[in-house]
């Protein structure tokens, strides 16, 4: 028995990195997977993996900056699955700039186009569908700088700070209105994906980093270790389970002490 199953789960950018741990993860505990992303190939892949172990998955195509794009979705997952009990809300970008009065006002807006009108539109769209099917777990992906400051990355962590507390905000309405709806934040630290090489750090050449992500957490994290996908995913997991159906407006810090 699958601490999840028989549950349908949304999970976007889950092409790669921690969307796709959560993926497979969320599939080996019995959960039927919908993940999305914008990078078609990789997405295809992720799925194919998991249904080649043994799991249920398929990949549709989503950027989760498109209002349209969100009411299509959730339409065609209560048409075809009668309903959706877990989200995931993972796709999320790092835009760095060294400097807040060097930043484009067109990279602020990317940055939170992708991280926060991403996150308001899961909540906006998948909420009445999770009520109609008897509640769920919403789970939406913050960061240790949705908790502390992170400079050359102030808008990122605006764009974390706003996933936090309309996480909370948001959950507070869900149990008053008692829909069933749960709404909990999730906090990785330093965790081993491309996200870090698609930052640039040090890097001449755009997307290609000089700096790796082993370095940082030497740096940063106490003890030096660097976290993997599936830290993360284990935690998602927690959250779309019965085992956490008492936490809502939480958050959930997976960072080996970083931000202690
Ligand atoms: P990742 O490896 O870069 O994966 C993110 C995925 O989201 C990519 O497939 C990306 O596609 C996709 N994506 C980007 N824009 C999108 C859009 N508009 N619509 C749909 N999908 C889109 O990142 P990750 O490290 O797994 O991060 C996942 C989440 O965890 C993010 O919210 C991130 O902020 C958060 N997080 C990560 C860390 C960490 O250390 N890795 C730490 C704290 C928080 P493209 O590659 O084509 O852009």
């Amino acid at each position: 028995m699958g601490q999840v199953d028989g549950k349908i789960a949304l999970i976007t950018g889950a092409a790669m990195g921690i969307g796709a741990a959560c993926a497979v993860r969320l599939a080996e505990e019995g959960a039927t997977i919908i993940l999305t992303d914008i990078d078609d190939k990789k997405g295809e892949s992720t799925a194919a993996l998991i249904n080649s172990n043994g799991g249920r998955a398929e990949y549709l195509h989503q950027d989760v900056t498109q209002e349209d794009q969100w009411i299509a979705l959730v339409n065609d997952i209560g048409a075809r699955h009668g309903g959706l009990d877990i989200l995931v809300n993972n796709a999320g970008i790092a835009v760095v700039c060294e400097s807040i009065t060097e930043m484009s006002l067109e990279d602020f807006h990317l940055q939170n186009s992708i991280n926060l009108d991403g996150v308001f539109l899961g909540l906006k769209h998948c909420i009445p569908v999770m009520s109609g099917s008897g509640g769920g777990s919403i789970i939406n992906l913050s960061s240790v700088a949705g908790l502390k400051a992170a400079p050359s990355l102030a808008a990122y962590a605006m764009t974390k700070g706003g996933v936090k507390l309309l996480s909370k905000s948001v959950a507070k309405e869900c149990a008053v209105a008692g829909n069933g709806v749960r709404v909990n934040s999730v906090h990785p630290g330093i965790i081993d994906t491309a996200i870090w090489n698609k930052m640039g750090l040090g890097a001449d050449v755009p997307g290609e980093n000089r700096t790796e992500t082993s370095e940082i957490a030497q740096q940063a994290v106490p003890g030096g270790k660097l976290g993997v996908p599936t830290d993360i995913a284990n935690g998602v997991v927690f959250l779309a389970s019965e085992s956490s159906s008492y936490m809502t407006g939480s958050e959930l810090v997976i960072d080996h002490g970083l931000s202690c």
